[in-house]
């Protein structure tokens, strides 16, 4: 019979931690964990791997992340398996949610050369008279350091690892604790397709591992995860001035409006609230409705929640898998009983689910709540959803911004250009209208908020731009004449600059060219 390990915790020594499957407590394998030395041995291959693949065209660059994206669909189930068993998700959702975003983020960089930044013309204006141009060589940074949580154990460091090899890095991953055997298999996927070694490394542990990641030699750190660590990370890597791209949490409204499809929009609330059960940063983690559509829309929400099928994610029926582990479901308690506690009307769910061996909690739905209470006003990341209600389009802007977070938002109506009014009011790195959490999947477009959500930006250009560093190249072809700006300064060369300056910056300058011919006649430099 199978080891069943009820909290993950249980086990762990000084060199090795466990993996386990959230839906059933099984043993899925005994991890490394890599000390300070394994660390900086990892980081300093990578660093040598560097040298060779940087100077690699970004053509060549490109059939290997080709390779890559037809061994993932030669292998397309014992993938699924492996994210649906370490993380717990339904099969559909392992593939919906991390194997679809990464492979379409490799096929649009493999037919979309333009958008990886490598050479750009700068326009310089009035410099251009002087025979001066300049332009931009985007160079990669050397050795990044990707951190990553276990929610979307493939698709948020995998995305991120593409951006970073095909802009010409070597990437150092370190994978959650929890979702440790995914992370090597990206190792094995990109070994079977032939990657030159030390391009890809990982690097398996718990926090220790990665805040020696932090503080080793590299070059940028993208960090997902949480807000608490995030500015941990943040403070270790201004001790050598290493930038941080910070992926953080989120407390995201969904806001429906009185004039609404409610059939849609109620699925939407159901499955953006608790897809991945809940733990995604962007999911509904607060509703606000109508109050004139108010009852009628929570009767289907919470009709449909019910409907729910919960269970094993290698089950094709189950809707809602585990959550991942017994701290994560112990804060959805908790935040379940505050507002139980503060007279919350729990409409649905609100407990444990206790037909299976492993972390599950009963998709929940809560009224009579507001921003006092710990649901309402800090990140669950469980399938709980509160639901308030508004009067006033000012009213709802108010609360929708009224967090410490500002990572995505939705809007729900059928009034797109007033909803496209109340998106530029709302203070989010992403405003959905009629649709929520799935803007992940576009890799066209940028990832990231603003508060305590983040700083930066990962996918599309913006993302892109993380892993490269603007080399700017300026060239004078007037090799054989002095500048006007040299030395050999008096009296003349004044009235030239002040000459100058009229002629280019004041309405009718053109007045100023006799005597600026003349400055320029007498002009004596070094
Ligand atoms: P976490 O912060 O506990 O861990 C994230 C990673 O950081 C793990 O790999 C962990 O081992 C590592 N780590 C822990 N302490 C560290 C330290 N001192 N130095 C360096 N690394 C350290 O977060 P989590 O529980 O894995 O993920 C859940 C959180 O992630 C939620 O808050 C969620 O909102 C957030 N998240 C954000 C995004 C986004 O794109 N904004 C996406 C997914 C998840």
């Amino acid at each position: 019979m199978a080891l069943l390990i009820k909290d993950k915790s249980e086990i762990k020594t000084a060199n090795t931690f466990t993996s386990v499957n959230p839906a059933t407590l099984e043993l899925l394998g005994e991890i490394d964990v890599f000390n300070k030395e394994r660390v900086d041995l990892r980081v300093s291959k990578a660093h040598d791997a560097f040298s060779i693949w940087s100077k690699i065209p970004l053509e060549e660059r490109l059939i290997y992340i080709s390779k890559a994206r037809d061994y993932i669909m030669d292998n397309l189930d014992n993938l699924c398996e492996l994210i649906t068993k370490e993380n717990g998700k339904p099969l559909v959702e392992s593939i919906s949610a991390d194997i679809l975003p990464v492979l379409d983020l490799m096929d649009y960089y493999i037919k979309n050369k333009n958008a990886i930044p490598s050479h750009e013309n700068i326009s310089l204006g009035k410099w251009s008279l002087l025979n001066k141009s300049s332009y931009i060589e985007y160079v990669p940074l050397g050795v990044i350091a990707i951190i990553s949580p276990w929610n979307f154990p493939f698709s948020i460091p995998m995305g991120q690892i593409i951006q970073a090899i095909i802009t010409g890095n070597t990437v150092v991953l370190k994978p959650s604790e929890h979702t440790p055997l995914i992370a090597l298999e990206m190792a094995n996927i990109f070994n079977k397709i032939g990657l030159p070694d030390g391009v890809f490394n990982v690097v398996t542990g718990l926090g220790e591992t990665g805040s020696n990641l932090v503080s080793a030699r590299v070059n940028k750190i993208v960090f997902t995860g949480s807000v608490a660590t995030g500015k941990k990370i943040m403070a270790a890597a201004a001790q050598n001035l290493t930038p941080v791209v910070l992926e953080l949490g989120g407390k995201d409204p969904m806001i429906v409006l009185k004039d609404v499809n409610m059939s849609n929009a109620s699925s939407g609330a159901v499955w953006g609230a608790f897809t991945n059960s809940g733990q995604v940063c962007a999911s509904v983690e607060r509703m606000y409705v109508d109050e004139s559509i108010a009852d009628e829309f929570i009767y289907e929400v919470v009709r449909k929640t019910k409907k729910l099928r919960q269970g094993i994610g290698l089950d094709k029926n189950t809707d809602i898998g585990p959550m991942i582990s017994l701290a994560q479901m112990n804060i959805v308690k908790d935040h379940v009983q505050d507002a139980r506690d503060r007279g919350a009307k729990i409409l649905t769910g609100g407990e444990q689910f206790n037909d299976l061996a492993g972390y599950f909690y009963k998709p929940t739905i809560l009224t009579n709540v507001n921003h006092d209470f710990k649901i309402v006003s800090e990140e669950t990341f469980g399938p709980v959803l509160p639901i308030m209600t508004f009067k006033s389009e000012e009213e709802v802007i108010k609360m929708a911004n009224d967090s410490k977070y500002a990572l995505t938002a939705s809007i729900w109506t059928t009034d797109i250009e007033r909803a496209k009014n109340m998106a530029n009011q709302i203070e989010a790195g992403t405003v959905s209208i009629n649709d929520c959490v799935s803007t992940f999947a576009l890799c066209q477009t940028p990832w990231g908020g603003g508060k305590e959500s983040g700083i930066g930006r990962t996918h599309g250009k913006f993302g892109i731009m993380e892993f490269v560093e603007p080399k700017h190249i300026h060239v004078d072809k007037n090799y054989n004449m002095k500048k006007f700006w040299w030395y050999g300064y008096d009296e003349n060369r004044l009235d030239l600059m002040k000459q100058s300056l009229k002629l280019l910056f004041t309405n009718g300058g053109v007045t100023a060219l006799p005597q600026l011919i003349k400055d320029l006649m007498k002009n004596k430099p070094l």
